[in-house]
């Protein structure tokens, strides 16, 4: 097996072909490769040094060098190169070839900094590392090395305008803040108080995308049939960060987080239920809340209303319903059956299974900042999605997630057939039935 590229040590000093996945071992030995004294490799060079041409050269800059040890802490060690994470992925479902994740893994473990296209392309998705045999935590590495390329200054330009617009407008639309809640008026959206039993965070795309606008109406509409007492933050919601983190600027992440964290302090939150399963996963992990802090993505807290017999749903919707997993709620926080009996507790729902589903389930395409980035829609992974939907003989692909109903209905435009659904509209259409004067609101 031989890497897909020529590697190289310190610029200028030494030209090597390497092959690298048979060639370098961690191991006790003769120092080489890096910097003495930083690394200890037993390189076998002598099938592999020839003479290349000088564009065939990875640079390795020390303070680069250091950099990129430092991001990825590690994270990369285990990984013994069997590309398993380059076959995983999904870009090489839209590619005519695969796309070098094991690569970006190699220069994780080695330290050499790349600005490959494909340090861009990944979405944060999670499928390379649920397969992965070493268990690395490849989106992790990914991100690192992103973070890097940040200081570096070597992004996509999408990338400067989104942090640009989460700095001086609190979202990453850079739409103004002063308008986060106008949209609410009709709503049923108060503003939150102590005495609430949940806050209920809308985020960013919940409240500057109309599409998404509509899934919180109905969400709010199911809060309301069950009698939870909740309020939004209205213009004071912060951004979650989850765009910026996942883009890589990781120390501005983090500082949005412990602002959040300090306003939700400040403001008594107890509970927080999401819209989106991103914003849940930057709370999760990144929002350090004190002991009994809960947060949930709302299909778990709607789940909760139903077990406890608050939230009941009588009217039968009879719809034949295929769930597609949300990345982020699915292999990022392993909650695969929660969205599936929620949707259960609908009367007359029949639940249909795509090809892939949980942990096999295949990425929207729209997270790790790629909302932000161009892809072709030849490259679109959900229109594959959108055809194994098809298969099924669902008439609505159901989900629970901003990203994934925007990327999945893009993907569908013009399919009269099959439409897109957030969990949240299902209830709330099962919810209509019960109300002779709104039957057929899911229409
Ligand atoms: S699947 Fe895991 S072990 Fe295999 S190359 Fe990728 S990161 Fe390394
Ligand atoms: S996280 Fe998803 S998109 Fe990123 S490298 Fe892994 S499989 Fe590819």
């Amino acid at each position: 097996m031989s890497s897909d590229k020529d590697f190289y040590t310190r610029a200028g000093r030494e030209k090597l072909r390497v092959d690298v996945p048979q060639e370098v071992r961690w191991r006790e030995g003769r120092y080489a490769f890096t910097r003495t004294g930083r690394r200890k490799l037993d390189l076998d060079v002598t099938e592999s040094v020839a003479a290349v041409a000088d564009d065939d050269v990875l640079v390795l800059e020390d303070d680069v060098w250091e950099r990129v040890v430092a991001a990825t802490d590690g994270l990369a060690a285990p990984c013994f190169q069997c590309g398993v994470c380059t076959a995983t992925c999904p870009w090489g479902l839209v590619r005519p070839e695969p796309v070098g994740i094991r690569r970006l893994v190699r220069q994780a473990q080695l330290g050499v900094p790349g600005w490959a296209e494909a340090l861009w392309l990944c979405t944060t998705c999670g499928q390379c590392r649920a397969q992965c045999p070493r268990g690395v935590d490849i989106p992790q590495v990914i991100v690192a090395l992103r973070n890097v390329a940040w200081k570096e200054r070597r992004v996509p330009s999408g990338f400067p305008t989104l942090m640009w617009n989460v700095y001086w407008y609190g979202n990453p639309y850079g739409r103004p803040p002063s308008q986060r809640s106008t949209w609410m008026k009709d709503a049923g959206l108060e503003e939150f108080r102590t005495e609430d039993e949940v806050l209920l965070y809308i985020g960013c795309t919940g409240n500057y995308d109309r599409r998404i606008q509509k899934v919180v109406r109905s969400l709010a509409q199911v809060l309301a049939a069950a009698g939870v007492r909740f309020g939004v933050l209205k213009d004071e919601e912060p951004c979650c960060g989850d765009a910026v983190r996942s883009a890589g600027y990781i120390e501005y992440a983090d500082e949005i987080a412990a602002r959040g964290a300090a306003l939700f302090r400040e403001r008594g939150v107890n509970t927080v239920v999401t819209v989106s399963p991103h914003c849940l996963n930057q709370f999760l992990h990144y929002f350090h809340m004190p002991e009994g802090f809960r947060a949930l993505h709302y299909t778990q807290y709607l789940w909760e209303l139903l077990e406890a017999g608050r939230l009941t749903v009588e009217g039968e919707l009879p719809l034949k319903v295929t769930f597609h997993d949300p990345c982020y709620l699915g292999r990022q926080n392993g909650d695969y059956e929660t969205p599936r009996r929620t949707l259960g507790g609908v009367p007359g729902i029949e639940l249909v299974e795509m090809r892939h589903n949980r942990e096999r389930a295949l990425c929207c395409g729209g997270g790790g900042g790629r909302m932000w980035l161009e892809t072709p829609a030849s490259e679109r992974f959900a229109s594959i999605r959108v055809a194994e939907a098809r298969e099924t003989g669902a008439e609505v692909i159901g989900t629970a997630c901003p990203h994934c109903i925007s990327c999945l209905e893009d993907s569908l435009a013009g399919d009269a057939g099959l439409r897109v659904a957030d969990v949240a509209e299902i209830l709330a259409w099962a919810l209509a039935r019960r109300a002779p004067a709104r039957s057929g609101a899911a229409s």
